[in-house]
């Protein structure tokens, strides 16, 4: 192996981390940093200008010229400007210069990044503000330096903001249930997050063939085919070569920003694969992992590929998810989702159980919400993913204790389970007490819970907001009753019964992808928003506005604006989807049939000159059925252009989401239904744009 090769050199070689900072500032400077950040305090403004004079001489060290303040604006994707360090100094010379004011704030235009209504046209600007405790590094020449972003008037416009007031809030209400069980020495109590990652690599030549993946990321058009992935084959199997090759430079980039890259494989579909990093602590996870998809999408096309990061890029063909593995520590890394040896002696484990019950129970549709996306729609309740249904799977054995608990019988212990293969020198392997359920939303999974509704394309922020959020209201209001009460373990009993009964209709182990399941959560009462903007319409529910505004996690104002965004951007979506099929129907596919048609005709008329007597009766059967087609592809391509031109005069985005929803999808869904008909009987040649088979079996 080449000596750059090896991942402890590489690792975080790119990054301003704990060691740089200890080697390059001053004693006192690093000390007062790693108290703002253990503590979450307020930088010290007096050593700001020490710490942006070390971060640059690292940085031009390192080979950048330019720095950025990089945050997370609500378009779901990551901004950036970037500004040389020079400075002029007379005589037409410049030096290179980087303040502690220019480290700590920057004033980027927010104009055109969504506000949701929170930014009149007269505050155009916005603020920066840096992230001490997410590292600084070095991409392209630049030294980025994350920030969280914000209004004139102080609002967040980002999803780091909440997401770093929901981690202290967790922290504040985690703190006060270890102290009753007897940990006095804990500071903090961190959320910790590993999102695995799924993706498609395709041909770069396929995904410029096609306007669809070209505009919107996903085919609109395309027929099933002939093999898809009932074999199986592809899941676990061998990397072809040139994904090999993408994953191997991949993980030396992620390595060198100090990204966790731990595991890659294929996944089920054809072309689909997953990276799993190790997890950290959320608010690096969510930054760590908006990088990585970003890696991985400028990385493809050095490879001749496109990464597909969209969630259900092919129809009928396995969507891509998120699996965002989701679990709570002390600041000395004891996990508190860990239920040992005798999880029904592990009192402070139940408890903390029955918190994350109680949360995802009361909070589903902020769950549902936090999944819901106009592309991530195609993905739930397909193939391979999660209804739109939350619900909680545990496990046989923690079920079975929960039950016990619930009906105030003796739970028997499970025995580890060990089995032999019978097959000399293979060892006698332990059985895990947490079997698996794939289809579970919301599964624990050992030591944490991994929530997989979340969308492979989206920001995982949201999603964490709310699991730390609701999981701190159900800490906080047990430590409050615990505080107070003369019997602990009484109290503590009748806490753990209470609440596994009040929500035990969340939790599922059957199949969460069969239609039994939909009729059963319908009856237990959990709601099920089939589509984004159903679920989004909850956003700004009473108890949902007092929870985030309890924790100071988001005011009403903030949430107002959001929930505006999730509409806005439903709608851009669905327009731009709209449109493309249009445009693709009027300019690929039309003209393509229609010159098929006259190929075969001619050639009908040909051999019927040359031969009396052949039999064309094929052919006229292929021009009959494919000019009828045809004719319907138009009048469902106007009847598409009508209803778009509707959506287009609604006057809010809110209206023109449902109306999108309602009226144009199935619009859309009718063009596609007859376009993907023509295509089984059209020439493959005579074929506009490579075909699902083409694409997906390529690489
Ligand atoms: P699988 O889901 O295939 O069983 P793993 O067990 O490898 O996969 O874990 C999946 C992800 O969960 C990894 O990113 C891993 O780092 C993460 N993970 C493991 N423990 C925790 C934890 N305590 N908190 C958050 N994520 C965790
Ligand atoms: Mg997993």
């Amino acid at each position: 192996m080449n000596k750059l090769d090896s991942i402890p050199e590489i690792f975080a070689s790119c990054v301003f981390n704990e060691d740089v900072m200890r080697a390059r500032l001053p004693k006192d400077v690093y000390t007062s940093l790693m108290n703002t950040i253990a503590n979450g305090k307020e930088i010290d403004a007096g050593i700001a200008d020490v710490v942006a004079g070390a971060m640059k001489d690292w940085a031009i060290e390192h080979g950048a010229t330019h720095f950025t303040h990089w945050f997370q604006p609500l378009t779901g994707v990551t901004a950036e400007k970037h500004d040389a360090f020079l400075s002029p100094v007379g005589g037409g010379k410049v030096i290179m210069e980087f303040s502690g004011k220019e480290l700590i704030r920057g004033e980027p235009d927010a104009s055109s990044f969504p506000s949701g209504g929170l930014r009149a046209t007269f505050e155009a600007r916005g603020y920066t503000a840096w992230d001490p405790a997410s590292y600084a590094f070095i991409k392209d020449g630049s030294l980025y330096i994350p920030t969280a972003f914000c209004s004139y008037g102080g609002e967040a416009l980002d999803t780091k903001t909440p997401l770093l007031r929901s981690m202290d809030a967790i922290s504040k209400a985690g703190l006060r249930i270890v102290r009753l069980f007897g940990d006095s020495t804990s500071k903090r109590v961190v959320s910790t997050v590993g999102a695995e990652q799924e993706y498609f690599l395709i041909d770069e030549d396929d995904f410029k063939a096609r306007r669809d993946l070209y505009y919107c990321g996903r085919t609109l058009f395309g027929a099933p085919p002939v093999k898809g992935q009932e074999l199986e084959d592809h899941y676990f199997g061998a990397l072809p070569t040139r994904v090999s090759a993408f994953m191997k430079e991949l993980d030396q980039e992620l390595w060198r920003l100090g990204i966790t890259s731990k595991t890659k494989h294929n996944e089920a579909a054809p072309s689909q694969h997953e990276l799993a990093p190790i997890f950290c602590t959320t608010n690096i996870a969510v930054d760590q992992n908006l990088l990585t998809m970003e890696c991985m999408r400028k990385l493809a096309p050095k490879f001749g590929m496109a990464c597909l990061l969209a969630e259900k890029p092919f129809e009928g063909i396995n969507g891509s998810g998120k699996h965002n593995n989701w679990s709570l520590s002390t600041d000395s890394g004891k996990n508190l989702l860990k239920p040992g040896k005798n999880p029904g002696e592990n009192k402070q484990f139940l408890l903390f159980l029955a918190a994350v019950i109680r949360a995802v129970d009361e909070y589903q549709d902020l769950l549902r919400i936090s999944a819901a996306t106009a592309s991530n729609d195609c993905r739930l309740g397909g193939h391979e993913a999660p209804p739109a249904i939350i619900s909680v799977f545990l496990g046989e054995e923690l079920e079975a204790l929960v039950n016990s608990i619930i009906d105030g019988s003796r739970y028997a212990k499970r025995d580890t389970k060990y089995m032999s293969l019978g097959t000399p020198g293979v060892p006698t392997i332990r059985k895990d007490n947490t079997d698996r359920n794939r289809t579970s939303p919301f599964a624990f999974t050992g030591n944490k819970f991994e929530f997989r509704m979340v969308g492979s394309g989206q920001n995982i922020a949201l999603a964490n907001i709310v699991l730390n959020t609701a999981v701190a209201e159900s800490l906080t209001i047990f430590a409050d009753i615990l505080e107070e009460t003369v019997d602990f373990d009484r109290t503590l009993d009748k806490i753990l019964s209470d609440t596994f009964k009040l929500h035990s209709r969340i939790l599922f182990s059957g199949n969460s992808y069969s239609s039994e399941w939909e009729a059963e959560a319908k009856a237990r009462g959990l709601s099920n928003f089939k589509s984004a903007p159903d679920a989004y319409a909850h956003f700004t529910d009473e108890k949902n506005i007092k929870l985030f505004a309890k924790f100071g996690v988001m005011s009403e104002t903030e949430m107002r604006s959001r929930r505006e965004i999730f509409f806005e951007s439903y709608r851009k979506i669905k327009n731009i989807e709209a449109r493309t099929m249009l445009e693709m129907t009027t300019r690929d596919i039309i003209p393509a049939v229609s010159k098929y048609i006259g190929e075969l005709s001619t050639t009908v008329n040909a051999t019927r000159s040359a031969c009396k007597g052949a039999n064309l009766s094929c052919e006229c059967e292929i021009i009959e059925k494919l000019s009828a087609s045809l004719a319907k592809a138009y009048e469902a391509h106007v009847a598409l252009e009508r209803a778009e031109r509707a959506a287009l005069s609604k006057a809010t985005d809110e209206e023109a989401a449902f109306f999108y929803k309602s009226t144009v999808i199935p619009k859309m869904d009718a063009l596609r239904k007859i376009v993907d008909d023509m295509e089984t009987v059209t020439a493959r040649d005579a074929w506009p744009m490579p075909t699902y088979g083409d694409i997906i079996f390529k690489i």
